[in-house]
């Protein structure tokens, strides 16, 4: 989308707004010029939405499990095929060779997150990669042992953390957490610095969110990854809500390693694999574990013992790629790779913009908006605190088929997925909320 197009995008937004105001949108031949106008981006029929007694939901909850693109089942189709047909010839053979599956999501791969293809691998899942990450990038010094989190980190990447301390000899105390700011209420970078400066001798391995998963806040990894130089600590990312909800630039960034899940912004299915990015300064650093499928492809095959790691983040793969669990993800990846971030970035601040301000329109205080305004600062999910009855409220929306999600104890986390979202899921599912909260 070039500035003009973005442009004619906000006066859009503004006329939408007015012809809102003045109710001149009447609700029944209900027409929403931005969702047509904008034909820079796929056409929401790109995916399949649920449905409950043949009417379809409004779902909003891509920042927990993405849509299933409609080529996945294709792309599918012809892996089982493969496989029934060819056998084990599948691996070099038939419409896409196993053999070279994998090698072409990690291009794609790679341009979702601007790193060099060296840099990604896809493997594993997430949580499992981070206990491998752990494993080569923490390394404990004398009193140079603690880990430093954002808090509250997902439980998930808590555990791990916890699992690396307490084989090295350490505990949770080692733990230290980066609050959200007491005025802000957000993560400011100001208060990371007076961490780092107290605990500089202390701190080995930075690990936080990309964008955090109960706040929906965009953390400003660019200067993070600075602030981590200045102190000389290793910075390691978990991207699994910013990965295909934001652009990043992790070579660029310099930032050491990260991780995230496919099955979130980027629509891969569930349980799809996770991907490792290292940045190639780290390219001779190889990781603890080995496997066969990490070492070179020149020695592969060779079944010896000798293991010559292959260049790259590939060096920290362990088995051969499960195939059958890929075709999804590359039916996904093929549209981030159509339209590039950008595209889809500038789609999704107009339209998480939009919500926003429809959410701030709801006057009475039954909720608080705990994720940034600032468009810069978050990506596509907002989250509502709820004072009391947010559960109630979100039966309601589940009773009346909208899809949100709701995370202990107060917490409704919503996303307009700007691929497959439009300006009106968005206004309907604030009317539904208005009644929800008016019963
Ligand atoms: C979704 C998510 C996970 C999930 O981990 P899996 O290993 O894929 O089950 C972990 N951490 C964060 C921050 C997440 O958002």
């Amino acid at each position: 989308m070039n500035d003009g197009h973005l442009l004619t995008g906000q006066f859009q937004t503004l006329f939408f707004y007015l012809s809102l105001m003045s109710n001149i949108i009447p609700k029944k031949t209900w027409n929403f010029d931005l969702d047509t106008a904008d034909t820079e981006l796929p056409d929401r029929s790109a995916f399949f939405f649920p449905s409950t007694n043949g009417q379809p939901k409004i779902y909003l909850c891509g920042h927990s499990l993405g849509l299933q693109p409609r080529k996945a089942s294709i792309y599918l189709n012809e892996v089982v095929d493969q496989w029934k047909n060819l056998a084990v010839d599948g691996h070099f053979a038939g419409e896409s060779p196993w053999i070279n599956y994998l090698e072409e999501l990690h291009q794609q791969m790679a341009g979702l997150v601007n790193a060099e293809k060296d840099e990604v691998v896809i493997m594993n899942s997430l949580t499992v990669n981070i206990h491998l990450l752990l494993s080569g990038f923490y390394k404990p010094n004398g009193k140079r042992c603690k880990i430093l989190l954002d808090f509250p980190a997902f439980p998930s990447d808590i555990y791990a953390i916890r699992s690396h301390l307490e084989v090295r000899g350490f505990s949770e105390e080692d733990m230290l957490f980066w609050e959200p700011n007491a005025d802000t209420g957000f993560f400011e970078n100001e208060d990371l610095e007076h961490l780092l400066l107290k605990y500089q001798d202390e701190i080995d391995l930075i690990f936080i969110s990309g964008v955090h998963y109960l706040n929906g806040q965009y953390l400003d990894i660019e200067s993070i990854a600075k602030l981590s130089r200045k102190f000389s600590i290793t910075l390691g990312l978990d991207l699994a809500h910013a990965v295909g909800n934001v652009e990043l630039f992790l070579h660029d960034w310099e930032i050491d390693f990260a991780c995230w899940c496919t099955y979130k912004y980027l629509n891969g299915g569930p349980g799809s694999l996770g991907a490792v990015f290292i940045h190639d300064k780290h390219h001779d650093h190889h990781q603890h574990f080995l496997g066969w499928w990490g070492n070179s492809i020149d020695n592969r095959f060779e079944m010896k013992p000798d293991f010559t790691p292959s260049i790259g983040a590939s060096s920290w793969q362990l088995s051969n790629p499960p195939v059958i669990s890929l075709p999804p993800l590359r039916a996904a990846l093929d549209i981030f790779s159509v339209y590039g971030m950008s595209k889809i970035r500038a789609k999704s601040k107009l339209i998480s913009s939009f919500l926003y301000q429809e959410l701030l329109s709801i006057k009475e205080s039954y909720f608080t908006l705990i994720t940034p305004e600032d468009v810069d600062r978050r990506g596509a999910m907002i989250c509502l605190r709820f004072a009391q009855d947010g559960r109630a409220a979100f039966q309601y929306l589940s009773d009346h088929r909208v899809v949100v999600d709701y995370r202990q104890p107060d917490t409704i986390r919503v996303a307009a997925n700007p691929l497959y979202n439009n300006f009106e899921d968005v206004y309907r599912f604030v009317k539904v909320l208005e009644e929800a909260l008016h019963q």
